[in-house]
């Protein structure tokens, strides 16, 4: 699906290219976080494949908010830049706030300004976030029926948790959030039609947290190296590659226990991540298009 939706962009990648007006993504990586750095990577290297143009200005671990902010300020300033990402998680020193509301709200493509997260509140979106707004794409994608549905989700990020409860509530699905707080999660999990875990903890999500035939939408991404631990979490597919590297990619759903008990389940990796991908090229091709 994330190579469909990126299929689906070329043509108009190739339009506002002929037109001199080719995308652009400014990218600002501070520090030396390798999860971030492989991060931007995948990002830039989706932006090759389509004939994005974008740059990556790096930025040492111990910059601060103004050399930051005077990066995001250059990218609002740049015709040929119509999408700015600043990659997370930013260093302690840095006022992630000061930095996300720096970003010219028509170039945020990670949809992560006020005046974006306000617009998405009153359902009059400009840009999604990309997580959630790829998810979103998946159950319409695949003919899931929200309108009327249960939804959980479990994580209330600015990033996924939020957002993603937004879409759904504007989808007409009746939406629960759930978080670090919340008592009897396994239950309330268990209500859902649609549920959406983005926390963070590998495999939390078990088969009693799911009603059977439920769609579980895993977000998460967490690296496990502990060998007991993989064999507990991993498919048993998944575990000669896991005995090759030494580690391996799992979500907060422990798929093992799950997938038996779901009606569909997103797998980690290949999932929810490559989407997010493919929503930050059509957030970027959006962005634009709009001033061409
Ligand atoms: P976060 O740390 O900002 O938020 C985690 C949320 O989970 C919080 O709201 C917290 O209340 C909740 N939580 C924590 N422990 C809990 C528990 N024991 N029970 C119930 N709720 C609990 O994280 P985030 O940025 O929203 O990311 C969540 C996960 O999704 C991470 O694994 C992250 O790597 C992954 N992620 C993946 C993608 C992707 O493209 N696939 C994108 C963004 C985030």
């Amino acid at each position: 699906m994330a190579q469909q939706i990126r299929v689906e962009l070329r043509p108009d990648v190739e339009r506002l290219t002929a037109q001199d007006a080719r995308p652009g993504l400014g990218v600002v990586l501070v520090g030396d976080h390798p999860a971030s750095a492989v991060y931007v990577s995948s990002k830039t290297a989706a932006c090759d494949e389509l004939g994005i143009h974008h740059e990556t200005r790096r930025l040492s671990p111990r910059a601060t908010t103004e050399d930051v902010v005077a990066v995001v300020d250059d990218y609002n300033r740049r015709g040929d830049i119509h999408g700015i990402l600043v990659q997370l998680p930013l260093p302690p020193q840095v006022d992630a706030v000061r930095v996300l509301d720096a970003v010219d709200p028509a170039k945020d493509v990670d949809g992560f300004h006020p005046d974006n997260v306000g617009r998405l509140v009153q359902k009059r979106p400009r840009f999604v976030p990309c997580t959630p707004a790829g998810i979103m794409e998946l159950l319409q994608r695949h003919d899931i029926e929200v309108a009327g549905k249960r939804a959980v989700v479990i994580g209330r990020s600015d990033i996924v948790g939020k957002p993603m409860a937004l879409l759904l509530m504007h989808a007409n699905a009746t939406v629960t959030v759930c978080h670090s707080r919340t008592s009897n999660l396994a239950g309330v999990a268990r209500e859902a039609d649609i549920l959406v875990a983005a926390i963070g903890r590998p495999g939390l999500v078990r088969a009693d947290f799911v009603k059977p035939g439920a769609v579980v939408v895993d977000v998460g991404m967490n690296t496990v190296e502990d060998p007991a631990l993989a064999a507990d979490l991993l498919l048993p597919s998944r575990l000669p590659g896991f005995e090759k590297r030494g580690s391996a990619l799992v979500g907060d759903v422990h798929a093992p226990s799950v997938t038996p008990v779901a009606g569909a389940l997103t797998p980690v990796p290949g999932g929810v991540g490559p989407l997010t991908i493919a929503l930050l090229l059509k957030n970027t091709v959006r962005a634009a298009a709009s001033v061409t």
